[in-house]
């Protein structure tokens, strides 16, 4: 029976097949790998991964909220061949399943055409599940993924910017047009790989206050950071502190590298200490 997409569930179906190899080429699984997808909708990727799965690799692994694609996936397709994880991605706890695979010796590797009503909740979602993960792949709105890799000064770069590049190194494999979906999205794709930074390089003292104060200057990105991080400058004890940190309070927030963002909430972990 024909699927007819739902909008609320976000489903645009790739339909053209370069793109669906060209995403799994990115991709590459290497046998042992445990390959997770979040929305496998009517299993565009799902089929080309799992031809391109080594036995040790399978079954692979699903998560799809939608009932009536559950239940094809059900019929599509053996156990043997996928497990499907029945519920909201969001609510899916990925750091559980990565760190029972990692700790089995696995790989784990995300994959997913996201919806992308909830994309950005989902990457930071995303982001608890790091330390285990090796790496993920995601079809998104070009224009998330351009706010993906932005750097500093670029007028893209933003909070999403500093909070993902923290965590991840990430590089843009493809652009997507919307003709390459059924139904074709109002706007332009592109797939992004993303990979976790090792721990060493995560050297925020308080992931917390660093994000409350990367969500503070940017609240107004019109404005100097002088206003959006007053309460903040406080704290750490002054302008200077936050010079020495990187930080000039006459830039805008879109112009601070990701390490100044850093050194600053360090500093206000340090002023809250006393
Ligand atoms: N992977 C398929 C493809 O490339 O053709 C479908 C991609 S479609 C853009 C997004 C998929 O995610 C749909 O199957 C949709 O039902 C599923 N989805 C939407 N919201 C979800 C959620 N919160 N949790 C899990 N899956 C979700």
């Amino acid at each position: 029976m024909e699927h007819r997409a739902r909008k609320r569930f976000g489903q645009n179906f790739l339909v053209d097949q370069g793109i669906v190899h060209a995403i799994v080429s990115a991709v590459a699984p290497y046998p042992g790998d445990a390959v997770i997808e979040i929305g496998p909708g009517l299993g565009a990727l799902t089929r080309v991964l799992l031809a391109d799965l080594p036995p040790e690799s399978r079954p692979m692994h699903v998560v799809e909220i939608d009932r009536d694609l559950i239940a094809r996936l059900h019929r599509d397709y053996t156990p043997e061949e996928i497990t499907v994880h029945a519920g909201d991605a969001l609510k899916f706890d990925f750091t559980q399943f990565a760190h029972e695979m990692k700790t089995a010796g696995r790989r784990v590797r995300v994959v997913g055409n996201l919806p992308y009503n909830i994309s950005s909740p989902l990457l930071f979602h995303l982001c608890a599940a790091a330390p285990w993960v090796q790496d993920q792949h995601f079809m998104l709105q070009k224009e998330v993924v351009e706010r993906m890799v932005a750097t500093p000064g670029d007028s893209e770069f933003s909070r999403l910017s500093v909070m993902l590049q923290y965590r991840y190194a990430m590089e843009w494999v493809l652009d997507v047009p919307p003709e390459s979906f059924d139904p074709a999205p109002k706007v332009d794709s592109a797939v992004v790989r993303m990979e976790p930074k090792p721990e060493s390089e995560l050297t925020a003292l308080d992931e917390k206050v660093f994000a409350e104060v990367v969500a503070a200057g940017f609240s107004q990105r019109r404005k100097m950071l002088r206003n959006t991080l007053a309460k903040f400058v406080a704290e750490t004890g002054g302008a200077e502190v936050a010079a020495k940190a990187g930080i000039e309070l006459t830039a805008r927030a879109e112009d601070v590298p990701v390490e100044a963002w850093v050194g600053f909430a360090n500093e206000v972990v340090r002023g809250r200490a006393g």
